[in-house]
């Protein structure tokens, strides 16, 4: 019998632990002749979301728990649960059933057609804000100009995909934490899977700006290396202002030179510290794939056999 996955990152959850879990266990369960498991990932939380998926898992061996040692990420929570899947199709989706468990059943029709990896793309999102709407849509645009491989916009991690592709991903010797850039970046067949995305159930957004900001140089670092080119020209331009200014200098040898002179200092300034900043960016990222530290710790595991 074939076996469906579903992996949940969870993050003070504990208002979403038992809906979550009935929900996506009444859907599974209306799935005829599939096997299912469902890996949460306990993601650092230290309120009850822990103790509750413990209950959970005491009771229904299907459920399995990965408990990070502390808060690594929801992209590092996801990529922990791809690691222990064990099922042929694995649904990635978030705890706050924003993207409704419900259209599993259809994404896996998709999937006994033959395509690999389905992504849910949102066709409406409600409950979001103008400003986070707004920052998504620029964000792919500009990514997209940047970058080789195309990740489709309005989408997120919310997909189902074959474990052919998971494979590939967990054998991937890079740190890389842009999942879906990394599962565009992987090719097979994929096709966009139209839905609606609903507001939160209960709780807050845990994606502060601060981790939004983070995922997204993440993806534009990890997937593109224009923003070094850049750097040829922003020089280029900084070389042809210079000369100009050496050409006025012998037009206007008054004092008002002495200002221009103070222009272009800070200006030269401005762009050596903006080009190094740049440089950093990927200085970083090197940086994390020497030390090679791991993308997160396991503190501990329910129902899961290591092997
Ligand atoms: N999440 C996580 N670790 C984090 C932040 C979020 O595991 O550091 C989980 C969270 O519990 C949820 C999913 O990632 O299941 C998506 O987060 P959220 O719904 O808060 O993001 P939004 O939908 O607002 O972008
Ligand atoms: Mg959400």
């Amino acid at each position: 019998m074939k076996k469906v996955t579903v992996v949940v990152p969870m993050y003070y959850e504990e208002e979403m632990v038992n809906a979550c879990y009935q929900e996506l266990k009444k859907v599974l369960n209306g799935i005829k002749n599939y096997d299912y498991e469902m890996i949460f990932i306990n993601d650092g939380s230290l309120d009850k979301t822990l103790p509750l998926l413990t209950k959970i898992a005491n009771k229904d061996k299907k459920v399995k728990i990965i408990s990070f040692s502390r808060n690594f990420g929801h992209q590092a929570a996801v990529s922990a649960g791809l690691k222990y899947v064990t099922g042929d199709a694995i649904v990635i989706i978030d705890a706050d059933l924003q993207d409704p468990p419900k259209v599993i059943p259809d994404m896996l029709k998709l999937w006994e057609k033959g395509y690999e990896v389905i992504y849910g793309k949102r066709k409406l999102r409600k409950g979001e804000s103008f400003f986070k709407l707004f920052t998504a849509k620029m964000y792919y645009k500009i990514l997209n100009r940047l970058s080789s491989v195309n990740i489709p916009k309005d989408t997120g991690d919310f997909r189902l995909v074959d474990r052919k592709v998971v494979d590939v991903i967990n054998s991937l010797p890079e740190h890389n934490l842009f999942l879906r850039g990394l599962f565009s970046f992987v090719g097979f067949k994929q096709i966009e899977f139209l839905y609606e995305r609903d507001k939160r159930q209960a709780g807050e957004t845990k994606y502060t700006l601060k981790k939004m900001l983070r995922l997204s140089s993440d993806g534009i670092i990890g997937f593109s290396d224009k923003p070094l080119s850049f750097l040829f020209t922003i020089s280029a331009i900084f070389f042809i202002i210079a000369f100009v200014a050496l050409v006025l200098l012998f037009i206007y040898p008054k004092h008002y030179l002495t200002f221009l002179m103070i222009c272009l200092l800070n200006f030269n300034t401005s762009i050596i510290i903006f080009c190094l900043w740049l440089l950093s960016l990927y200085i970083r990222r090197i940086n994390d794939e020497v030390r090679n530290r791991p993308l997160y710790i396991i503190d501990k595991t329910v129902n899961i056999k290591e092997s």
